[in-house]
């Protein structure tokens, strides 16, 4: 039995890149950005009104103004601002030249005709300086980092409208197991839900990889090798979850090697997961997840999303939080990590929700953090600081 930090390590260090492809930029949310993507522009690309108002010397203030033209957002000024004079201006308009301050329509009354009054004691310049946001040249976002929404936003404003991403992994899905009949039927005696792999369609999508089912497979060793054999020859990343405890149907290490399936780890010191089984190919990734669906989860979390990540050329990062438990914990054996439901309440202290074991699924979903408890630790008092990652 191996350590979490050695199979994780096991895990990455077999990780490559798998190439990268343009695309256009509206389909390119939640993509891992390829190539370093610079500015075009200067941001503002000009002084810019930041208000509503007039665009005026400051020096003239409180003084009455005179009116001399009105610049809509988008439009070049014609005059010049003199002394005694101003320019009725719309938000994110060019200032004209002359001008060093923009007051506010708020703050300004009218004095006659084309004339205005400032009103209040101080004004703010109420100007955006071209270039105070971004300058032509800037870095605007990195290789390796994942594309949200303001990225998109950010590739608008500098015209990066094919941007390099990291190809997606192709993520085959697989439940073994002669007990599991699909979701929309109702199980028979004898048999349950197959619920893993629809869990791991929703995470592999959520990690930003395309997840291809390839169904439930019958406990025998014909079965498992043409399924096993088919999804390593179409895939990238292949996940079955089931066959790989000690019972007298758990062929899948076996049938893995009989695939040429270099096996790395066949059982790491965490729980729920022990019999986990990670190997690889010539071109692909292949994990043996247990079968019982919390065991599944958490191993997809810990193990499997960290090697998609890094063959986008990404890094998973997950987010540790460090905070107090709310009650006393204790635990009987404490040679592997273990990875415990539990939530993170309003005041910011951690309880454990209740929980049966890795079967108990549903205590996930009432669960919104892992708490993780170290090797050799038997017990953590109420008020400790744990650590915890949100999910
Ligand atoms: P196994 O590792 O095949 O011995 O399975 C361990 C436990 O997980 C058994 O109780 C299985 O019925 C259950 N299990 C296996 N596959 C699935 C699945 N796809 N969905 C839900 N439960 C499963
Ligand atoms: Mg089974």
């Amino acid at each position: 039995m191996i350590s979490f930090e050695k199979a994780l390590d096991i895990i990455l260090s077999s990780a490559r890149y798998l190439g990268d492809e343009r695309v256009d930029f509206t389909d390119s949310l939640d993509r891992v950005l390829a190539e370093d993507v610079f500015s075009d522009v200067d941001m503002p690309p000009f002084d810019k009104a930041a208000m509503d108002g007039f665009a005026c010397r400051r020096e003239d203030l409180p003084a009455e103004l005179e009116v001399i033209e009105t610049i809509a957002a988008g439009q070049i000024p014609e005059k010049s601002v003199g002394p005694g004079q101003c320019a009725r201006i719309m938000t994110g308009a060019m200032i004209p030249e002359g001008a060093d301050t923009v007051i506010m329509v708020e703050q300004t009354e009218v004095a006659g005709t084309e004339r205005i009054r400032f009103t209040a004691a101080k004004t703010t310049p109420n100007i955006a300086y071209q270039a105070e946001d971004v300058k032509l040249g800037d870095v605007m976002w990195r290789k390796g980092q994942p594309i949200k929404p303001s990225h998109i936003a950010i590739f608008s404003a500098v015209g990066c409208t094919n941007p390099l991403v990291a190809i997606q992994p192709r993520v085959a899905i697989l439940s073994t197991g002669d007990e599991l009949v699909e979701p929309n039927e109702k199980p028979g005696p004898g048999k349950i839900r197959n619920s893993n792999a629809w869990q791991l369609m929703a995470q592999v999508t959520q990690a930003g990889c395309i997840p291809n089912y390839m169904g439930i497979v019958p406990d025998t060793k014909e079965d498992t090798d043409m399924a096993i054999s088919k999804a390593l020859a179409e895939n990238d990343v292949v996940l079955l979850t089931g066959g790989v405890s000690m019972g007298d149907f758990d062929f899948v290490p076996e049938i893995m090697r009989k695939n040429k399936v270099d096996i790395r780890f066949q059982k790491v010191a965490v729980k729920p997961g022990r019999p986990t089984v990670f190997g690889v190919t010539e071109k692909s990734w292949i994990f043996g997840l247990p079968g019982n669906p919390v065991s599944s989860f958490i191993n997809f979390e810990i193990f499997v999303k960290p090697l998609l990540y890094k063959l986008m050329g990404n890094e998973f990062k997950p987010v540790e939080l460090i905070l107090p438990i709310g009650v006393n914990f204790t635990r009987k054996k404490a040679d592997r990590l273990e990875w415990v439901p539990v939530e993170i309440t309003e005041n910011a202290e951690v309880v454990p929700v209740s929980y049966h074991g890795s079967a108990h699924i549903h205590a996930v979903c009432l669960s919104n953090a892992l708490l993780s408890v170290p090797v050799d630790k038997f017990e953590i008092a109420k008020g400790e600081f744990v650590n915890v990652r949100p999910i």
